[in-house]
């Protein structure tokens, strides 16, 4: 490198007393807002940027804030994105938390001063909301609340479930290995196409802690199967154990063939255990409903502090509860021709800013949440392929999918008032992208 350039190049300590990023400092922390500067100086040293856009360019190079997550718009059509953190929360659950998140209530009674139990308020909104639980739960997911329930009521004992829902979840994540982990004994009782009552009857005796049913979510099994509903279950002497995944906790005109927690307490279930984050549309938690004395057993069994949930979750829950309708169950019940006109909307101004884009029908899926044979008609507006990655790393981040060659921006998971920043995240993609490549039908070239 010339010697007169490196001369030239400021000092770091120098850019970081520019006032902007002093205050930058103050907000973000002086070590984060120094990496940014350090890593600006490599670009002034590598001749890429001018000595005197320094600070400039470090300050527009800093993150919004001190952690790495990013905002990102969700425009795939799938619902539940298990990539992109699940359910979005609403806003009132967002208050909730931010108000939550200093010291907060959670174990006080303010009236009184005195310690009071925790988690009260948003345990009475999840007995509100089905009335048919005797006792209610809350732990850190739908997995912990299955290893809560085998480890108090089938360590050492049996649990009696289908070859057909020894499932896995995703990534991975198998629910036969995670309950032969708490100590209990799984006993597989029918085929994986088909079993009946007489299959479990023939199994339970002294040694069965629980029968467990649990909801195929992520896959649909057609022709010959039969499986054994709840309300048969029930009539054995054993307490019946159902997951029902999603977290629906009534039923769904969308979604004739997911469970829901009242039906299935109704049906006969002792505990139904479920995720707070999918289709309920509230944060990362599980949730356990059912016989009170059985969910008293599990609260007091030594690993429910393990599993217990912070005062962030208990606080988003509640308002998610007690809220406005979340955005899962909203975008759910859009009706598609308004995504339509929302989608040629789009299209039409983005098309006027000289960015080729079209509306084209699209469907949306509930993805992780459930009801993987349930389709959502609506409508996205398809631009070029090549505005994949500068979409994906623009801020807002925008992920859409890739169909028959183009990049769908499916309008039924982005919030009817975020069309506008949509529009602004593709206009500043394509402003950042070759104009013959963002040209309708252009390939990036990752064919
Ligand atoms: C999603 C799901 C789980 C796992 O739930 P987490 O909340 O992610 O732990 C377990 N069982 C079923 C049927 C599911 O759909």
């Amino acid at each position: 490198m010339d010697r007169d350039r490196r001369s030239r190049v400021p000092r770091t300590d120098a850019v970081l007393g520019d006032a902007r990023l002093a205050a930058a400092a103050r907000e973000l922390g002086r070590d984060l807002v120094r990496g940014v500067v350090t890593r600006t100086l490599e670009r002034v040293r590598d001749g890429e940027l001018p000595p005197e856009r320094a600070a400039d360019a470090a300050l527009a190079a800093l993150p919004p804030t001190a952690a790495s997550l990013h905002a990102v718009l969700n425009a795939t059509g799938v619902l539940v994105h298990t990539n992109l953190g699940r359910a979005p929360l609403s806003a009132a659950a967002r208050a909730a938390v931010d108000a939550a998140a200093g010291c907060t209530d959670v174990e006080l009674d303010l009236a009184t001063g005195r310690r009071g139990p925790r988690g009260t308020g948003a345990l009475a909104a999840l007995a509100e909301a089905v009335p048919a639980a005797g006792g209610v739960h809350v732990v850190n997911n739908n997995a912990a609340a299955l290893v809560l329930a085998a480890t108090a009521l089938a360590r050492g004992r049996e649990i009696v479930v289908s070859r057909g829902e020894m499932v896995e979840i995703g990534d991975g994540f198998r629910l036969p290995d995670l309950l032969a982990s708490t100590g209990a004994r799984l006993r597989e009782v029918g085929t994986t196409n088909r079993t009946h009552r007489a299959d479990y009857a023939a199994a339970v005796g002294p040694d069965t802690g629980f029968v467990l049913k649990v909801h195929p979510s992520n896959f649909a099994t057609v022709g010959f199967v039969a499986d054994t509903p709840v309300r048969e279950l029930a009539t054995l002497d054993v307490p019946v154990v159902y997951d029902i995944g999603s977290g629906l906790l009534r039923p769904h005109p969308a979604l004739p063939r997911e469970p829901d927690a009242a039906g299935a307490l109704a049906d006969g279930a002792a505990l139904v255990t479920a995720s707070a984050d999918k289709l309920l549309g509230g944060p990362q938690a599980g949730l356990l409903l059912g016989d009170a004395d059985l969910v008293a057993r599990l609260r007091r069994h030594p690993l429910a502090r393990a599993l217990r949930v912070d005062k962030l979750t208990l606080a988003a829950l509640e308002a998610t509860l007690r809220g406005p309708e979340p955005p899962v169950p909203a975008a759910l019940g859009l009706a598609g021709p308004a995504l339509v006109a929302r989608a040629e909307a789009l299209a039409a101004r983005l098309c006027a800013a000289g960015v080729p884009a079209e509306a084209v029908p699209s469907q949306a899926r509930v993805g992780g949440g459930g009801a993987p044979e349930v389709e959502l008609p609506g409508a996205a507006v398809a631009v070029a392929r090549a505005l994949a990655a500068p979409l994906r790393n623009g801020r807002p981040a925008v992920v859409g999918r890739v169909h028959a060659g183009r990049l769908l921006l499916d309008l039924r998971t982005v919030p009817a008032g975020d069309d506008e920043r949509l529009a602004g995240a593709v206009r500043a993609a394509a402003a950042r992208t070759p104009r013959t490549a963002t040209a309708p039908d252009t390939d990036d070239g990752q064919g």
